[in-house]
């Protein structure tokens, strides 16, 4: 970034879409995006979960930068998916570990937490219905480095 691309985000920036990700150490939205300062408005709290701090987050970004575009973003291999699963089916069984049921369980994470953002605000609401906001969930792939938008996306097909 030169001298004169920071200056320019001194007094505005117009980041083009919200990322509510996990903490995870291993899922940066703006290195997984290829994106640079003033792009990305990034929520990161563990497991990607929507609490009231996350959606006044998402509520400041929209209304006060104009961005229409929310994706939440889980990842394979979440460990606060994990923990959760043990937690619900208890350590000891074999279940705990079983891939396909930790992906649903991803996958389910990021559903409740677009669901949430999406009736869980009225001025989100309103935004979705009248001013052309979209919110989106994915999954991001530590394997292959893709991100799978699963949820909510436009079909451009
Ligand atoms: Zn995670």
């Amino acid at each position: 970034m030169t001298e004169a691309q920071r200056l320019a985000l001194l007094d505005r920036q117009e980041p083009f879409a919200i990322v509510l990700g996990c903490s995870d150490s291993r899922v940066p939205a703006e290195l997984i995006f290829d994106q640079g300062f003033g792009d990305l408005f990034v929520i990161r709290v563990a497991g990607n979960i929507v609490a009231p701090s996350q959606v006044g987050s998402v509520e400041f970004a929209a209304a006060r930068f104009g961005t229409r575009l929310v994706v939440v973003m889980g990842h394979s291999q979440c460990g606060v998916v994990v923990a959760t699963l043990e937690e619900l089916m208890g350590k000891t069984t074999n279940q705990t570990h079983n891939l396909r049921s930790i992906r649903d369980a991803v996958r389910a994470n990021v559903r409740a937490s677009t669901n949430h953002l999406r009736h869980g605000s009225a001025l989100l609401e309103w935004m979705i219905e009248n001013d052309g906001l979209i919110v989106v969930g994915a999954e991001y792939s530590l394997e292959t480095g893709k991100v799978d938008f699963f949820d909510g996306a436009p079909d451009l097909s």
